[in-house]
């Protein structure tokens, strides 16, 4: 019933923009950050994934994101990931607006995919601003622990947005621009704690919630389901036919 009252959301608000969290991922085996199971019950984000940390202690930075960005490499997108990429593909979805890093968007083909957290896919200098594509920084990561920049010496940071930081030029703004031109916007798998991506929503005209638990905007959204992104969007590409 609540699949079928979406579907006809996305036809009958177009264009429709996706805004996707952690939640998407999580059926990829990609842990969260704000659950009980989630990254931040087992680090402290402020010593691991801040930008004063990476000041103070890249080593330590890196060793956690050495880690993390194996693990997302080793994932796989799921079934929410490849229904976007359809509806997409179908002209339903005009673009996925994302707080992943993890790519998985991209890897599920998802064409138009703004990612406002940064992503995994590089790592920059904070000296002379260039840019190592992930397979140096992954070569660099087997040899020496922590990557530095070819061109100046500087330790290089990953190409996500740390605690601290603001998010990457351009991405918020395209992001906002989807949201004011869109009918709707479709949240998948966040709960909209995070700002200031969580104003996205607030943003377009109306927005709907497809996420396992409440998010921040529930009372505002002008349709919620509470279901895997994976089982909703599924069944949602089924009612289209
Ligand atoms: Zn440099």
């Amino acid at each position: 019933m609540s699949a079928a009252a979406l579907a006809a959301l996305l036809c009958a608000r177009q264009p429709c923009v996706a805004l996707t969290g952690a939640g998407i991922s999580t059926e990829s085996g990609i842990p969260d950050f704000r659950s009980d199971t989630g990254i931040w019950a087992e680090v402290d984000p402020f010593e691991v994934a801040s930008i004063q940390a990476f000041r103070r202690d890249p080593v330590r930075v890196w060793s956690f994101y050495r880690q993390r960005i194996h693990a997302l490499l080793a994932a796989e997108p799921n079934a929410g990931h490849c229904a976007l990429a359809e509806l997409e593909q179908r002209g339903l979805v005009q673009a996925v607006v994302t707080q992943n890093i993890d790519t998985l968007h991209t890897r599920a083909g998802s064409r138009e995919v703004v990612e406002v957290h940064g992503s995994i896919r590089s790592a920059e200098c904070l000296g002379c601003l260039r840019r190592e594509e992930l397979d140096g920084v992954l070569a660099q990561l087997e040899r020496a622990g922590t990557p530095v920049c070819a061109h100046c010496g500087e330790p290089l940071k990953p190409g996500v947005t740390l605690f601290g930081e603001l998010l990457p030029p351009g991405a918020l703004e395209r992001a906002t621009d989807l949201a004011r031109a869109a009918g709707l916007v479709l949240v998948v798998g966040s709960t909209l704690e995070v700002w200031p991506v969580a104003g996205l929503p607030l943003e377009a005209p109306a927005f709907a919630v497809v996420n396992l638990g409440p998010s921040a905007l529930d009372d505002q959204a002008l349709l919620r389901i509470d279901g895997s992104a994976g089982q909703t969007l599924s069944a949602v590409l089924d009612e289209l036919g």
